[in-house]
């Protein structure tokens, strides 16, 4: 068996002791004879898979008891409209720091349904970089203030965050979550959608602040309801069981390595080991992102002559190095190097990339 290192944003790689155990349980779990997938959710044998997910999510991300967990299916996409449902009513105002393409379709979605502003536009700067807190221009009591914390695609990231005067600050941290300890004194709510640093694709990890779910309006239907999922434990209605165990795999997983402190040693590490190659290669390969708003979990190149990035793909993909092609709306390249993705796969890429610089440069 030969496997490739998979550098692709989503779905992405998993750790592999994950995969290991998950393909070893799918047809017996844990020796009870059936498929946890084919069980019923209301069963024991789920349900202690279920809420230890919730516990193990709570203890990793050292999550306050005055915040809820929930698991909501339809990704991160479904919240971009599930916000501004819940929380943007008559005569409010909703903020977006719009620093990429995530958040300005949370930002589009905001606007389909309420009034909103946009706080700061990356656009004018080519979305190169995450605005200071004097750049951003906040609506007095506005409902909320949306941000992405990690661009996936232009490959920015917030490493704090800003102050928002009382304001709940909401924040899509799918590409990102559980690298990083959060400031929760400074959040109403992160989500994240599972298939970019948890589990496979199908649902979002949401947590949401007591005092601002109570906000929360309940005169919608019933699925689109943040209360219904929380007085019923993400028990509303069918969850994903499959997603919510592989959740719970990959959170024993980074357990089991030393947790946060340990996921995120990693991270810069790995991090480091492509950008240096990238500002030492005098121009041979660009990365326009004002350093400080580097994100660390997408990074993105271009090279100098277009000729050479296709030469570039063929020779990736000869040593084993998978879903590099840049996202289509912005070309070039994109390493995604999730949690999952283990240091030698970076290592292997970082040989690559000086390999070639030296042969082409
Ligand atoms: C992938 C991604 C999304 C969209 O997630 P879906 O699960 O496809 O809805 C939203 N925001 C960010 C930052 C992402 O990386």
């Amino acid at each position: 068996m030969s496997i490739l290192y998979n550098f692709s944003a989503g779905p992405s790689t998993l750790p592999l002791p994950v995969l290991e155990k998950a393909s070893r349980e799918l047809i017996d779990f844990e020796g009870c004879g059936i498929s946890l997938i084919e069980m019923s959710h209301r069963g024991k044998i789920y349900d202690k898979i279920h809420n230890e997910t919730i516990n193990l999510a709570r203890e990793i991300l050292e999550i306050p008891e005055n915040f809820h967990i929930i698991f909501i299916q339809g990704g991160a996409t479904l919240q971009f409209g599930m916000i501004p449902l819940s929380f943007l009513n008559k005569g409010m105002t909703a903020d977006y720091i719009v620093t990429g393409s995530w958040s300005k379709k949370a930002f589009n979605d905001g606007k389909a349904v309420g009034i909103t502003n946009i706080a700061w536009d990356g656009e004018g700067c080519n979305y190169n970089k995450i605005p200071s807190q004097g750049e951003i221009q906040l609506t007095k009591n506005a409902a909320y203030v949306h941000l992405c914390s990690n661009e996936t695609i232009g490959g920015i990231q917030w490493q704090s965050f800003p102050e928002t005067d009382g304001v709940p600050l909401i924040i899509d941290m799918s590409s990102e979550i559980m690298s990083r300890p959060l400031p929760w004194e400074k959040i109403g709510m992160a989500y994240a959608g599972t298939q970019k640093n948890l589990a496979p694709a199908g649902m979002s990890l949401i947590i949401i602040n007591k005092s601002l779910a109570q906000k929360a309006r309940t005169d919608l239907p019933s699925y689109l309801r943040y209360d219904l999922h929380i007085d019923k434990n993400s028990l509303y209605n069918t969850p994903p069981t499959f997603v919510i165990w592989m959740t719970n795999l990959t959170l024993n997983w980074i357990k089991s390595i030393g947790g946060l402190s340990m996921i995120e040693k990693l991270r810069d590490e790995k991090a480091k080991l492509i950008y240096d190659i990238i500002d030492q290669s005098n121009g041979f390969y660009i990365n326009s992102i004002e350093k400080k708003s580097r994100s660390k979990m997408n990074i993105i190149w271009r090279l100098s002559e277009e000729k050479l990035e296709k030469k570039f793909l063929e020779g990736v993909e000869q040593a084993g190095l998978d879903g590099l092609k840049g996202h289509r709306s912005v070309g070039g390249f994109r390493a995604s190097i999730y949690n999952a993705m283990p240091v030698e796969g970076v290592k292997t890429l970082s040989d690559f990339m000086k390999k070639f610089m030296d042969k082409n440069g």
